[in-house]
């Protein structure tokens, strides 16, 4: 590994924060994902919402909000880098960056070698549209469980004549038989619909949607309750949209829904994760562009930090 965050090596945690070329949460840069066992991995790339633009700048907003990510988790007391090696694995090359399909199938092959080479990977967007990809790529061997938290079920189909908006990633993972839609939680969902189709597509299916209202009266605890019983002991992913907060917490996003989580909230869900055999995880939707002193940016920097520390447990867990 190239530790690029230090002029002449050494630990970067010991580098004033704002100091030198800002990696996710100042781990080392990594050429070769065999170098590590977490990757941490940038999409810039926002070409499929359906509002406001500007998620293609959430990975380097979030790597330099990142750096005041530290070690120890101060409830779990976790530290995942001494779980596991952690590296910035950087952006996934775009080649095809105004062809839509071709995307998909780009940012699948990079997940395939990432996966091919064992490594866990901890996703920065970039719009949603990403994850449908990386569920075909590390959903191969076996359709895979997933704990969504998002305003949105994003199980529409189509829009504008592409299937491949940021609307429809879990639509088509279960069309590419890569996600079981019978263990699947989304959590958080909210804001009134001109079609109810999506939010029927996802139930249909059986996947189970846990609206804010419910989310609330219930409370976290029961919700994360449900949440082990459904994904069981099998593998799954979990993704979590920025815009599940609520705008007063992450302003800068595509598509804003009023009445969301609070901070609070969303951390205590991504912790209640822990014990799941949990593949891989992403944090979406940070828009820089739409931001305010970037806020936006440091919830999807720390709710990173919360998923690398399940993951990092997780993945421990499996080794002994
Ligand atoms: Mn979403
Ligand atoms: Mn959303």
């Amino acid at each position: 590994m190239n530790n690029t965050t230090g002029a002449f090596g050494g630990d970067p945690m010991l580098a004033p924060r704002y100091m030198n070329i800002p990696t996710f949460m100042r781990t080392p840069f990594a050429d070769d994902p065999s170098d590590v066992d977490i990757g941490l991995i940038g999409v810039p790339y926002d070409n499929a919402v359906t509002n406001r633009p500007g998620a293609r700048h959430g990975p380097r907003e979030v790597r330099n909000a990142s750096t005041m990510m530290r070690t120890i988790h101060h409830v779990t007391r976790v530290n995942p880098y001494s779980l596991c090696r952690v590296g910035d694995l950087g952006d996934v090359p775009l080649p095809h960056l105004f062809d839509d399909q071709a995307v998909v199938d780009d940012i699948e092959n990079f997940y395939r070698k990432v996966a091919a080479a064992g490594v866990t990977p901890l996703t920065i967007g970039g719009d949603h549209s990403i994850t449908y990809p990386i569920l075909k790529a590390l959903g191969t061997k076996q359709p895979l469980g997933l704990v969504h938290i998002d305003a949105h079920t994003d199980t529409w189909d189509q829009f504008l004549n592409t299937k491949f908006s940021h609307g429809a990633p879990f639509r088509r993972a279960v069309e590419a038989g890569v996600l079981d839609p019978k263990r699947t939680i989304q959590i958080g969902i909210r804001g009134a619909q001109n079609a109810d189709e999506g939010w029927h597509y996802a139930q249909e299916m059986g996947m189970r949607v846990v609206f804010i209202e419910e989310l609330t009266e219930r409370g976290c605890a029961e919700i994360l309750e449900e949440t082990r019983q459904i994904i069981g002991d099998r593998p799954a992913y979990v993704t979590f949209d920025i815009d599940s907060l609520d705008p007063a917490f992450a302003p800068g996003t595509g598509t804003p829904e009023f009445g969301g989580l609070t901070p609070i909230q969303a951390q205590a869900l991504v912790r209640g994760l822990d014990g799941l055999d949990l593949v891989g995880g992403d944090v979406v939707e940070v828009s820089p562009p739409f931001d305010h002193a970037n806020i936006t940016a440091l919830a999807g920097a720390t709710m990173a930090y919360e998923l690398l520390c399940i993951l990092a447990s997780a993945r421990s867990s499996k080794a002994e």
